[in-house]
């Protein structure tokens, strides 16, 4: 399988070489080539297979040449094995149509563990085998920077910076990220916002200064290992309800438009998908590009729901690639013109092609009474990012014979305020990461100049 950048310029990469890119050499971002197809027996062949084996099946046309089946085999298990649910994205029921697919039962009760708990893997593999090394250097709101510390913690050829804006993030958040101590693992807190830290991060990755010393890997939603390790749980939740003889509908809490796309990916392989709702909360970009064609960044809210409070989305130049025609330097002259004035109309052959998705946007009014629904009704708490996916997927128009299955991403207990505001109770976080708060934490403090950042990580990147 090769890899094609969706601006057209960057040379084609396997799957090995993907892993460890950033970002394309021309700005734009790897998808495959082609789409992997699997007839509806092919499916049905899948049913009642353990997660881990689910996953192989369905990332091996991915991977291609880059590891046997066997060595997949091998990876998948070690991955899916630190899971604290056996069925590792279970499904709970909570009417006649609507079920949530509980994505946080990894390390970091986030469902970015299901993708970066893959990914660490996939490095150490790839590395050992060049004999190279990797620093990643990323910045996060909350959740990434934990899944990704816990998945690279304690790696040989891999160092790891990572940015969060102080004071910005939980103290849940914080601490899964500071708490863990292994020499591989730098957290630096900057004065800033996200947005701030984010732009440090990509000024890194054009310092040829860094550049020519270390190599700079990432482990944002740019990267595709992460998008194709989400795949697979849309298998695995039509295997349960049904496919691949019945289509069933997503709802999916959007903000760098990553998840979904995962979405997007298995209804190009089969998968019988009628529906995917991009569900945002206030910060509605996507609402608005979707419903009006008018992809126009605006200033971040900050809401009860910060993973999402995000303007511009990454992963929605790979949806315009798809759907309009995969004619990369069109597409890269269009980016252009959005890096330039911050907006752009989407083309009418992106928009008819993006006719599988619709979408709906949730105020903090609406998440608040999609998490208190959810409890009363049927006893079910869920985290403010899963409570706009419900909203979404009780407020789209989708026939009632469809299961519509609303993606959990977050565990309750990483956002226990809104939680406790809306239901009146404040969950608890599970045993398995319990003694948190009596750990000592360990990040520096740098002032939110690049200079000092950058000079930071060339001090400390071995
Ligand atoms: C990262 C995240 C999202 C958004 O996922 P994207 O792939 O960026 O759309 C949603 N909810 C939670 C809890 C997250 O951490």
């Amino acid at each position: 399988m090769k890899y094609v950048s969706t601006r057209g310029e960057a040379p084609s990469l396997d799957f090995a070489e993907v892993t460890l890119a950033g970002l394309a050499s021309d700005g734009g971002l790897y998808v495959p080539e082609s789409w992997p197809q699997f007839s509806a027996e092919d499916i049905a062949a899948m049913r009642g297979l353990p997660y881990a084996e689910l996953a192989a099946r369905v990332m091996e046309p991915f991977v291609g040449d880059s590891l046997t089946p066997e060595r997949l085999r091998e990876l998948t298990a070690k991955a899916y094995g630190r899971f604290a649910h056996k069925a590792v994205t279970p499904l709970v029921q909570l009417d006649e149509q609507h079920w949530v697919l509980e994505l946080f039962h990894g390390p970091t009760l986030a469902f970015k563990d299901v993708a970066l708990q893959m990914l660490g893997l996939l490095f150490e593999e790839f590395l050992s085998r060049e004999k190279g090394s990797l620093t990643i250097v990323g910045a996060t709101s909350g959740d990434t920077g934990s899944a990704a510390i816990d998945a690279v913690a304690g790696l040989d050829n891999v160092e790891i910076f990572m940015l969060h804006p102080k004071g910005r993030v939980s103290d849940v958040q914080r601490r899964q990220m500071t708490t863990v101590r292994a020499p591989n693992v730098h957290n630096i807190a900057i004065d800033g916002s996200f947005d701030d830290a984010q732009a440090m991060v990509k000024r890194i990755f054009a310092d040829r200064d860094v550049t020519a010393k270390h190599r700079i890997g990432a482990v944002n939603s740019i990267n595709w290992a992460r998008l194709m390790a989400q795949v697979v749980y849309y298998f695995a939740a039509s295997l349960q309800l049904g496919g691949p003889e019945r289509s069933l509908a997503f709802s999916v809490p959007t903000g760098n438009f990553g998840d979904v796309f995962a979405g997007h990916v298995a209804a190009r392989m089969g998968l019988p998908i009628e529906k995917l709702i991009v569900a945002t909360n206030v910060n509605d970009i996507l609402h608005r590009a979707l419903a009006e064609g008018d992809y126009s960044a605006g200033s971040v809210t900050p809401t009860s729901a910060p993973s999402i409070d995000i303007q511009v989305s990454s992963n929605f130049e790979r949806l315009l690639f798809d759907v309009g025609g995969r004619d990369g330097l069109a597409l890269a002259e269009q980016m252009r013109g959005f890096d330039a004035s911050k907006a752009m109309r989407l083309t009418n052959a992106q928009t008819e092609g993006a006719a599988l998705f619709t979408s709906a946007r949730a105020d903090e009014g609406d998440t608040a009474q999609a998490m208190r629904w959810a409890y009363e009704n049927c006893g079910e708490m869920l985290d403010p990012h899963t409570a706009i996916g419900l909203h979404a997927a009780r407020a789209a128009d989708i026939a009632p014979t469809v299961p519509v299955v609303t993606l959990a991403t977050a565990h309750p207990a990483k956002f226990p305020d809104a939680v406790e505001r809306a239901t009146g109770l404040r969950p608890g976080l599970p045993a398995r990461v319990g003694d948190l708060f009596a750990r000592e934490e360990s990040f520096v403090e740098l002032s939110g100049t690049y200079e000092a950042v950058r000079d930071h990580i060339m001090g400390h990147a071995s």
